[in-house]
């Protein structure tokens, strides 16, 4: 007995729902047993009134004659004792007789003032049969004792109600423990100690015939059926997170795990970075289902190397990495890979000899913790790429020229997945109107231990790295996206231009990546996208059909840099080109330098006659630019106006616009560079 009151105590005060529960019980009894008691001692005090009423009723019918009687005799001794009689009587507190006058003959009791009942009755006497009236009869009868009797009865309900509701209550509590919370709170903790342990649970319950059809039942079964179908994405899921979907090797993140295991252990092992040389060739000319299958195909072919002590991933791309455990000669490590890509490739039956190239760096000796290594493995394979051979162990003696330029790569490569570039826009300004036309978005670059690089020393990089075509598809998106937050602050639609890279004219996928982000933006502006002469040069006719490819999808093509390369103003205008910008060194000293002059008045006169847009860049004083507005050069661009500026500075510049309304307002952005 003891041991189910200590169960009901402890479970009055571990779980939160009993004690409520138990709270919320013991309010709701109280005020419905308030409630009935309240209505029990209300017909009992009628009950009462009504008992007094007749007791009172009695005295007149059996007494008044005889008092009668004694006041017509005179006898105070018998009136006293019939009084004394009568206030005996329970509740009867106080009698008195009044002659006719309205003078008290006698009284007996205590006169209460409050609380009472009060009854008069005449007091009469027939004498020779006419009554004769004596006086009056007051009785008054106390109510106290009925109240003491009310609170006697109250008390001794509340009494045993709250020993009821105690009981009640602690046997409800103890039904609920045990039928409902005790298999809830077994539940949570079965399901805490398996997520704590980051495992799969099954719930066990024993089933009885009584309970085999109850609730819970249904929720523990539902609860494990939930889990097993969650255990089921969870595997199928980490499948798909750890390994690459195309050649079913092991991915980045397996690679990351591998690495980490292996330094954990601190036994020597090699890091390898294969790259396919020129896979970018196959997929322009046999298509990328063709590149894809030659991917599948080397993974394949790499899985036969896989042992305990050899790994291999797919980075991406036609980019792998390999762990080989040991510290076999570098020389060894290459071949094992190398003998994999004797064989010619077979598609659709024709033959196709691969070569890779291969970065190798070793644990401990030349680096630490896996991102090092990938870093210096990256670094070897560019530096095995530029040299063309077939590997290269990470040489830290490489020049310190060579190294800044590898690193270099190998950071901006990671800069363009961590998404460290932003864009800063440049404005145009038409020559006749003075107003913003146009806008250059400007890529920027801060590094985090470097600070700021200039384009132009990553942008080669990245051209190097094959990873140029990624770049200008992200510049080309976030520069739409930017617009689409600017849009609301124009009072007119303007051209925005993008620099594009050589390479990516030579590449069909470019085309597509282009053609897929522009169908995103529905109202986009025009869209210009600037490229040096130079670039033109390396495949012309294949450009040329990029270009005009482009233009059906209304892109705008212009000359960046015009006048330092060689090409000819004639043989440009026969591509499908719209602008011409006139290279920044003929403009900024053109007030002083007759030569520079000449080169900018014939080149804007020409390019007139070609029906070409002109664009005077880097103009940074006034003078550049009345000169270029005399020349009739249509747009200009420079510090003068503005210097690339952040697109937050540009909204507020368009703001402050709006605000002002005056459109002609001389366009000086403060720069934040
Ligand atoms: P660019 O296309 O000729 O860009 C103009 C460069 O001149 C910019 O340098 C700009 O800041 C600078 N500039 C503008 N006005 C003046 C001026 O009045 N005086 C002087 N001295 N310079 C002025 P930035 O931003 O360093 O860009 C350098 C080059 O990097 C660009 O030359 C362009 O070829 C390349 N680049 C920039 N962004 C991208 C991009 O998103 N993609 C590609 N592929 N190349 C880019
Ligand atoms: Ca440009
Ligand atoms: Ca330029």
């Amino acid at each position: 007995m003891s041991g189910v009151l200590r169960r009901i105590w402890q479970s009055l005060f571990r779980g939160d729902v009993s004690r409520v529960f138990v709270i919320l019980i013991l309010l709701f009894s109280t005020a419905i047993t308030l409630l009935l008691t309240g209505l029990q001692l209300w017909r009992d005090y009628r009950y009462e009134l009504n008992v007094l009423d007749q007791r009172l009723e009695q005295v007149r019918i059996s007494n008044l004659e005889s008092i009668s009687q004694s006041v017509w005799t005179y006898n105070l001794s018998s009136l006293e004792i019939q009084l004394q009689g009568l206030v005996r009587q329970q509740d009867i507190s106080f009698i008195s007789v009044e002659d006719g006058d309205g003078e008290t003959l006698l009284s007996v009791g205590e006169n209460i003032e409050e609380d009472a009942l009060q009854q008069s009755y005449a007091l009469t006497y027939i004498h020779r049969d006419s009554p004769r009236l004596l006086g009056q009869l007051h009785v008054k009868a106390s109510l106290q004792g009925i109240y003491g009797r009310l609170l006697n009865t109250f008390v001794v309900i509340l009494i045993t109600q709250a020993v009821k509701t105690f009981l009640v209550s602690m046997f409800i509590i103890y039904l609920f423990d045990r039928m409902l919370m005790r298999h809830l709170r077994r539940l949570v903790d079965q399901l805490g100690e398996h997520y704590s342990r980051a495992k799969p649970f099954n719930i066990e319950r024993s089933v009885t015939e009584f309970n085999k059809e109850d609730e819970l039942n249904t929720l523990v079964s539902s609860l494990n059926r939930l889990q097993n179908t969650i255990e089921t994405e969870h595997q199928k899921l980490e499948l798909l997170a750890s390994f690459d979907s195309l050649t079913g090797l092991p991915n980045r993140i397996q690679l990351k795990e591998t690495l980490d295991a292996r330094i954990q252990a601190g036994q020597p092992f090699w890091l390898g970075i294969l790259d396919v040389n020129d896979f970018k060739n196959i997929n322009d000319t046999l298509g990328h289902q063709s590149g894809d299958q030659v991917l599948y195909d080397i993974g394949l072919r790499l899985k036969c190397l896989q042992t305990p002590h050899c790994f291999f991933a797919r980075l991406g791309g036609d980019e792998f990495a390999c762990v080989f455990d040991g510290d076999a000669p570098a020389r060894t490590i290459a071949d094992t890979i190398l003998q994999k890509f004797e064989a010619p490739f077979l598609l659709h039956a024709v033959q196709l000899q691969l070569s890779v190239s291969i970065g190798l760096v070793s644990f401990p000796d030349q680096a630490s913790d896996a991102q090092q290594l990938m870093k210096f493995a990256d670094i070897a394979m560019y530096h095995c790429k530029k040299s063309r051979s077939e590997f290269a162990r990470f040489d830290p003696q490489l020049d310190e020229h060579s190294l800044n330029n590898l690193t270099l790569m190998t950071d901006a490569k990671q800069a363009l997945e961590n998404k460290q570039f932003c864009l800063h826009y440049q404005t145009q300004i038409d020559s006749d109107t003075g107003e913003v036309s146009g806008l250059e978005a400007l890529i920027r670059w801060q590094h985090p231990t470097q600070g700021f690089i200039s384009p132009d020393d990553f942008i080669p990089s990245l051209e190097l790295s094959g990873d140029i075509n990624a770049l200008s598809c992200w510049v080309l998106e976030q520069a739409l996206t930017d617009y689409e937050q600017l849009k609301p602050h124009l009072s007119k639609p303007l051209a925005l231009s993008i620099n594009i890279s050589a390479l990516n004219l030579l590449e069909e996928r470019f085309l597509d990546s282009v053609e897929v982000i522009m169908q995103r933006f529905s109202e986009r502006p025009q869209l210009v996208m600037e490229i040096t002469e130079n670039a033109l040069m390396s495949d012309p006719e294949y450009a040329c059909t990029m270009m005009q490819a482009l233009v059906k999808h209304g892109v705008e093509f212009s000359i960046d840099d015009y006048g330092t390369g060689y090409s000819s103003l004639s043989y440009l205008s026969r591509l499908p080109v719209s602008e011409l910008k006139i290279d920044r060194s003929f403009i900024f000293d053109m007030e002083t330098d007759l030569r520079h002059f000449t080169i900018v008045q014939s080149t804007v006169q020409l390019a007139k006659s070609l029906d070409l847009r002109t664009v005077g860049e880097g103009c940074e004083t006034a003078i550049s630019s009345s000169i270029l507005k005399d020349l009739n050069c249509d747009k200009q661009q420079g510090y003068f106006f503005s210097r690339p500026v952040s697109m937050e500075a540009l909204i507020s510049y368009f703001q402050s616009l709006e605000d002002s309304d005056d459109t002609s307002l001389s366009v000086e952005l403060i720069s934040d560079e």
